[in-house]
């Protein structure tokens, strides 16, 4: 047999009954040469149909206009035979057949899933969130501030009197703005803690409770500057950072969950997401400009915010400056405001520009 490639053993099928016969295939001028012991067959190129490699399966050649086939082997030989007849293999198998392909599709699908991680769902929970009743959102805190209030706070100490004048600032700064809140209702309140473990700091519970420490208020700050941070802490309330941060981590705790087999994972996520109310930079700067925005219809500059934010810091730095000197101290680092509010430096110089 004159063959273009090395000629190949293959079992050749007539279609129409399961007995087979050994045949050498071969490739001579674009036409694949099939010899068999019933003599031989010529089939133009354009005619033979291969199958696509699945493992180490023989491939099927089957051949226009009739129901013979062949079955061969994979391998070299076959590669060459069909390189010779002009047969690609097509780009799916192409792809499979060669590993960075296979490691770059896996790569692509990688960057899929962080797409949706990073625009998919916070696009998907900022939609969802303002639908989450009250009720909802209500019985959530209460579960968490019990907790906290269990394990790393205390009753507040202020004096009386600090506690009021804090308290008549708030209600009017909510007063003066009845439609922002009307969502929360009687519910949005301020309410006073010491967290020793914690430090200086204020959070905002999805249900309208906003938590202020008597840690902050004991810093050298004046009220103007601490109901800076507060009106911070409503404009995290206002757009539901809080919902929003907990709707995504839910998914993402419920997919590890399923992944994992193992759902205390998923209520230790939550958990932590409240505790540390870790929110994106992104929502960090619309409730700086929501806070900026409530202080200039008081009258006031979006720059007490800005001082708030860096005595803030400061108080942090020393803390953690004398946290290290202290080896004994075993104690864990819990939620800190600067953990959840990073780029103090960037976010104070925005709010003093700020007209
Ligand atoms: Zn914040």
């Amino acid at each position: 047999m004159q063959t273009d490639s090395p000629a190949l053993d293959a079992w050749y099928y007539d279609g129409l009954s399961s007995r087979r016969q050994p045949v050498r295939l071969g490739v001579n001028g674009g036409r694949l040469l099939l010899d068999g012991p019933d003599g031989g067959r010529d089939i133009p190129a354009a005619g033979v149909r291969v199958s696509e490699p699945h493992g180490s399966a023989p491939r099927t050649l089957r051949f226009a206009g009739g129901h013979a086939y062949c079955e061969v082997r994979q391998g070299a030989e076959l590669d060459a035979l069909l390189a010779a007849l002009g047969q690609r293999d097509s780009i799916a198998v192409r792809l499979q057949s060669r590993w960075h392909w296979v490691f770059a599709s896996l790569i692509s699908v990688g960057l899929i899933l962080a797409a949706g991680y990073f625009w998919g769902l916070p696009w998907g929970a900022q939609r969802i969130a303002p639908h989450v009743p009250i009720t909802a959102m209500r019985t959530l805190s209460n579960g968490a501030l019990a907790q906290l209030d269990k394990y790393l706070l205390k009753p507040s100490a202020l004096p009386e009197d600090r506690r009021r004048k804090l308290q008549d600032g708030f209600r009017e700064i909510v007063a003066a703005n009845p439609a922002l809140f009307a969502s929360y209702g009687e519910h949005l309140a301020l309410d006073f803690r010491a967290a020793p473990k914690i430090g200086p700091n204020a959070f905002a519970l999805p249900g309208g409770q906003i938590i202020l420490f008597d840690e902050l208020v004991a810093l050298e700050i004046g009220d103007a500057e601490i109901l800076a941070i507060l009106c911070h802490e409503l404009g995290h309330l206002d757009k539901r950072h809080s919902i929003r941060m907990l709707i995504q981590s839910s998914v993402v705790a419920a997919v590890a969950a399923a992944w994992f087999g193992d759902v205390s994972y998923a209520i230790s996520a939550v958990s932590a997401m409240l505790l540390n109310s870790s929110y994106s930079r992104d929502m960090e700067r619309e409730a700086d400009d929501y806070a900026a925005d409530l202080l200039r219809r008081r009258g006031e500059s979006p720059a007490l915010l800005a001082s708030a934010l860096e005595k803030l810091e400061a108080a942090h730095t020393i803390r953690y400056a004398e946290k290290d000197r202290d080896e004994d101290d075993k104690e864990e680092d819990h939620a800190d405001w600067f953990s959840s509010h990073p780029d103090t430096g960037e976010r104070a110089r925005r709010l003093r520009k700020s007209p």
